[in-house]
């Protein structure tokens, strides 16, 4: 939590004191209002919630008629976290089904961090004490099954792959899910490829890859990777994605690395998919739950 706290407000903290400031000036007037709404949109939080955050705290300014500055934080921070969602499900589907493991797939465009993700991810359940397999259904470059074979060397798990270039991605899937029955782990990780410019049949591929994995049983998550450095971009993919798979939950990566943290909320409010995880950096530990309280404060700090 400390981490995370570091690692966001270095990046994101311009945000929460931007609207700080704007919200202590002497006089709150049309001007400084419209500097909040702008900061919010540069801050990648979509305009919809934009709207909504700036009237909700017009009107509680205008109600209270307070410019303490201590209130008119906890104003910021109840409207912000209202648009990040409190009540929403975060939970991720770990739990080990009496005859076979949970399934995860996870899903992005390339250089997202997807790979990466899969790899952090293993290492937050392994360290929960759970035997994990991962299979590398990326099988179009060999580099893409080489790198998630060396995070899992370096996490401690095997890896399901195929030997050879271009083998069916569906089906290195399903070997990897049928490992995990045979061997009795508690959970398949299985990365998936992310080639956009042949959307088509990138898209079939993942139906594919679902279908065939259901063979064994439902997928228990179809977790989407997207970059919050890439914006509107980002949301025009998860999108496409969104299209071929129930997507249950997104997993915002290079938060870190960005002033535009309000994507998640963003993000959400197209999909209606929750954010569970978020991604602060390129080292294993670097992964965390999205925790809408930690992070609205971070911001704020
Ligand atoms: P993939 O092509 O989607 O599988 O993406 P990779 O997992 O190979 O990641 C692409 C690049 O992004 C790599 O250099 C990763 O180290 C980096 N990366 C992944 N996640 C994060 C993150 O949360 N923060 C930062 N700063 N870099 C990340």
């Amino acid at each position: 939590l400390v981490r995370l706290r570091e690692r966001l407000s270095r990046s994101n903290s311009a945000l929460g004191q931007g609207l700080l400031a704007l919200l202590s000036r002497d006089t709150l007037d049309e001007a400084t209002w419209e500097e909040v709404e702008e900061t919010l949109l540069l801050a990648d939080v979509g305009f919809g919630p934009t709207t909504e955050i700036v009237d909700a705290l017009r009107e509680r300014v205008k109600v209270l008629g307070t410019r303490e500055p201590a209130l008119l934080r906890e104003m910021l921070r109840e409207e912000l976290l209202r648009a990040v969602g409190t009540d929403v499900d975060r939970t991720l589907r770990t739990t080990r089904h009496a005859d076979r493991p949970a399934v995860i797939m996870v899903v992005g465009v390339n250089g997202t961090g997807k790979t990466t993700t899969v790899g952090k991810l293993a290492r937050v359940l392994v360290a929960e004490d759970k035997d994990v397999v991962l299979g590398a259904a990326d099988t179009f470059r060999a580099a893409a099954a080489e790198q998630l074979a060396t995070w899992g060397d370096r996490v401690g798990v095997p890896t399901v792959r195929s030997d050879k270039d271009g083998a069916d991605p569906a089906s290195v899937a399903f070997d990897a899910v049928k490992q995990g029955i045979d061997d009795e782990v508690d959970v398949v990780i299985v990365d998936t490829a992310g080639r956009l410019q042949n959307k088509v049949g990138l898209m079939d591929e993942l139906g594919k890859v679902k279908r065939v994995v259901e063979r064994h049983g439902p997928v228990d998550e179809v977790l989407l990777v997207l970059d919050a450095t890439t914006g509107q971009n980002g949301l025009r993919q998860a999108a496409v994605f969104s299209e071929v798979v129930d997507v249950t939950g997104i997993v915002l990566t290079k938060l870190d690395g960005t002033a535009k943290g309000g994507i998640v909320v963003a993000v959400q409010r197209s999909l209606d998919v929750p954010v569970k995880l978020i991604g602060l950096g390129e080292g294993p530990d670097d992964l965390a739950p999205f925790d809408p309280e930690a992070f609205v404060d971070a911001l704020l700090s």
